[in-house]
């Protein structure tokens, strides 16, 4: 059951707690069920006026739990964190977080790519029934703002209050989506401790493109059947085209290489051989022009023949145009704000950390869920790394100081 309060405090006086969650999403939240499971008395102190606000928004897309994979595709695309998260993924990986989902009332079903969703494609059921079922006293409003000596410090609507946790789990988020609570600004809290923190960077996010004018008419639409190359990535999937630039799942899948460097590039006829495009591309008749013969031979809807007029004029011809169509380099202007991404990469690194995942500069301190230091695509990938660490840390901090 979750109780919305805190009892009153004499000014400047440390309240007793013994588990202390800060951060209710769903690393926080899965770490507190976890300790109270553990017979430990859980505070939950979320600095939102409700839970999950992050984790809610998910939802509007329908809330991508997992991916039914095999567990060594699965733990692979954490990429260089897969080491480092393997064994958190072992104790909680795909099944598990369709177990999870299913335990709390959501039937859930895989679609074509694997990607795993509630059958409602949407968070709020979910949390609600998490919420009734934690076990935990929760206190909304409650901002973490640092220590004073030995104990937290929060910023609340009843004025600054102290607690004093026998054991605590950090899980304040990554820093995108502000307004919905993941800011960020626990970074230098525990940078002042001696944590080492890797700088946040923005992961999943779309990229800024100074359009020409020409390109006005398109935006909001979806690229479908394209493939984003991103160096030696090749991901087939969708993008949208927006005033803004280029998002969308297929772009977040590579958006991380093209963040460390990687050019990007389109390849608009993903269903298709370059031969054959080559091949379709010498019928041309003599008095068509190329962009009926684009649209008529190759099937180019305008859209694509649009990027193509952007990003690729002067066009070559023949073979050379082919191989073009294949792999239209996008002009871009980086990463679009880091407020807008999914997630973040960056954080408390894996030296920061023993592999309880207790901080090693603060015992008695654990952390969870984006504000370690891995990324990964979207996919449900972020939610169930999320659950794992969640877990982990619960787990094992159930244990400390008991
Ligand atoms: C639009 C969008 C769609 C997404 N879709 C998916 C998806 O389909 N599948 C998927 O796997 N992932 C998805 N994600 C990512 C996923 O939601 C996050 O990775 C996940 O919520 C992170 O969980 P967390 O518990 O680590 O942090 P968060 O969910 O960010 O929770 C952290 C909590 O800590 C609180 N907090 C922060 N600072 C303080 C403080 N100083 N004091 C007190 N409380 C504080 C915050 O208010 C917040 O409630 C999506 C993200 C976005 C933005």
């Amino acid at each position: 059951m979750v109780e919305e309060h805190g009892p009153d405090q004499d000014a400047g006086k440390a309240e007793a707690v013994d588990a202390l969650v800060i951060g209710a999403g769903p690393a926080g939240l899965m770490a507190a069920e976890t300790l109270a499971r553990a017979g430990r008395r859980v505070v939950i102190v979320e600095g939102k006026p409700s839970a999950g606000r992050k984790f809610l928004m998910a939802g509007k897309s329908g809330l991508n739990l997992t991916r039914a994979e095999p567990l060594e595709a699965f733990v692979a695309a954490y990429g260089s964190a897969a080491p480092w998260l393997r064994p958190m993924l072992e104790a909680f990986g795909p099944e598990d977080a369709i177990a999870w989902a299913e335990g709390l009332g959501q039937e859930v079903f895989t679609g074509s790519t694997g990607r795993v969703f509630p059958k409602v494609m949407k968070a709020s059921p979910l949390l609600r029934a998490w919420l009734r079922r934690i076990g935990a006293e929760m206190r909304l409003g409650w901002r973490w703002t640092g220590w004073e000596e030995a104990a937290f410090a929060f910023d609340t609507g009843a004025g600054r209050r102290l607690l004093s946790p026998r054991v605590t789990v950090l899980a304040l988020g990554g820093a995108s989506w502000r307004r919905l609570g993941s800011d960020g600004a626990w970074a230098p809290l525990l940078a002042e401790k001696s944590v080492a923190l890797a700088p946040f960077r923005p992961a999943n996010m779309g990229f800024a493109v100074h359009w020409s004018s020409h390109m006005a008419p398109h935006f909001g639409q979806p690229l479908k059947a394209v493939r984003l190359i991103a160096g030696d990535r090749k991901v087939r999937g969708e993008a949208v085209i927006s005033a803004r630039g280029i998002e969308g799942g297929g772009v977040y899948a590579v958006s991380a290489d093209i963040r460390d460097g990687a050019p990007l590039a389109l390849d608009l006829l993903a269903d298709r051989e370059e031969g054959w495009v080559a091949a379709r591309l010498a019928e041309r008749p003599a008095k068509r022009t190329l962009s009926k013969h684009l649209a008529q031979a190759l099937g180019l809807d305008p859209l694509k023949r649009a990027l193509l007029q952007e990003f690729g004029r002067p066009l070559p011809e023949g073979p050379a145009l082919a191989a073009l169509l294949k792999a239209l380099p996008v002009r871009h202007e980086g990463p679009r704000p880091m407020d807008e991404a999914i997630s973040t990469a960056g954080g408390i690194t894996r030296e920061a950390l023993d592999p309880s995942l207790m901080l090693n500069a603060l015992p008695g301190v654990f952390a969870a869920g984006e504000m370690l230091d891995w990324e990964a695509p979207t996919g449900g990938y972020l939610i169930t790394g999320c659950l794992a660490t969640g877990l982990w840390a619960g787990r094992h901090a159930a244990m400390w100081n008991a």
